[in-house]
């Protein structure tokens, strides 16, 4: 799956256009006694906007983009935050750099969840938040060294402008599987404590970083037909989770999309054109994908291949990763 982040984005500046360099956040200061002079109110408002954006699309789901800004010198030696509630010490903000209300802000944030980690690996990072305490450490640990295993090469094969610093966010209140957006992959705690062995929902989602276009530039079962062939091409262990294509039926479209379109372009490497994959990716981020791709690439258009498919869809060979195997 792939999301509209953009989209979002964009109809956020619109709704707050005076606050433009806040990606849609926006802070109310209560200082009912007036006790706070204004140039402390000025220094937690700049921390707020360099801190809560990152804090709420971290958060991601559903996550308030407003807050409300509290002081109170009872309750707290500092600053205690969550989504749409920030509480600051007034007492203990007074003098303090930028720096380190900043920095206060943002570790106040990362309280709110279950775990938070950052990893490097040969140019690579990884930032890892859980809001799952049941997620189990094993499994946590398979996801991010999918990422680690499998990323790096995505990158350098289809698109080596792809970012280099993800976010993975495990989320309780996330109902569906996995969902890629800009830089952050939302993952279903749901799922994931179901379906344990299905890692290489890694590999699918971090295609869609790689991909880069959204469902902007072409068909939706052409971005996620790609994203599934490449999960059964680069996938680490679809034996493991039991991850196969469909064989094919009559009753079958190129359109169904996702593992069913996958196949035909196995197929479709194997007995038209090798590399194809990979051109209409390049196609499709240089937003210059049309229906007539097919033609100029393989000489037939996309309905005459799929009926050469479904003359013989037994004539491909496929092989699936497994860990099992690699011992
Ligand atoms: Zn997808």
């Amino acid at each position: 799956m792939i999301k509209h982040f953009f989209t979002l984005a964009a109809i956020g500046l619109i709704s707050f256009s005076s606050f433009a360099q806040s990606n849609g956040c926006q802070i109310t200061i209560k200082d009912d006694q007036q006790a706070i002079e204004q140039k402390t109110k000025d220094k937690l408002s700049a921390a707020f906007y360099n801190v809560y954006p990152w804090f709420a699309s971290a958060d991601g789901y559903r996550t308030k983009r407003s807050a409300d800004l509290i002081f109170n010198s009872n309750e707290t030696t500092d600053i205690k935050a969550k989504a749409g509630e920030i509480i600051v010490n007034g007492d203990w903000v007074k003098g303090k750099s930028q720096k380190k209300i900043e920095k206060q802000l943002r570790n106040a944030f990362t309280k709110n969840w279950s775990g938070f980690s950052i990893q490097k690996k040969k140019g690579y990072k990884l930032t890892f938040i859980s809001k799952d305490p049941l997620l189990d450490p094993l499994l946590k640990q398979k996801l991010i060294d999918t990422y680690f295993e499998i990323y790096p090469t995505l990158v350098k094969t289809f698109n080596n402008k792809s970012t280099h610093n993800v976010l993975f966010v495990v989320d309780t209140a996330y109902k569906a599987v996995a969902e890629a957006s800009g830089n952050r992959i939302l993952f279903s705690a749901g799922y994931l404590n179901a379906h344990p062995t299905d890692i290489d929902v890694v590999t699918h989602e971090t295609m869609h970083i790689v991909q880069g276009y959204g469902y902007s530039a072409g068909p939706v079962w052409l971005t996620e037909g790609i994203a599934d062939y490449v999960r059964y091409q680069y996938g680490v262990d679809n034996v493991g989770s039991k991850w196969s294509l469909p064989a094919y039926n009559a009753k079958q479209s190129y359109q169904n999309s996702y593992r069913i379109t996958a196949r035909f372009f196995a197929w479709l490497e194997q007995n038209i054109k090798p590399g194809l994959v990979a051109t209409l990716d390049q196609q499709l981020r240089a937003h210059q994908y049309t229906e007539q791709s097919w033609n100029s690439l393989t000489g037939k258009s996309i309905d005459q291949l799929w009926e050469e498919y479904s003359k013989n869809p037994g004539q491909v060979k496929l092989k699936y990763s497994s860990k099992a195997e690699k011992g």
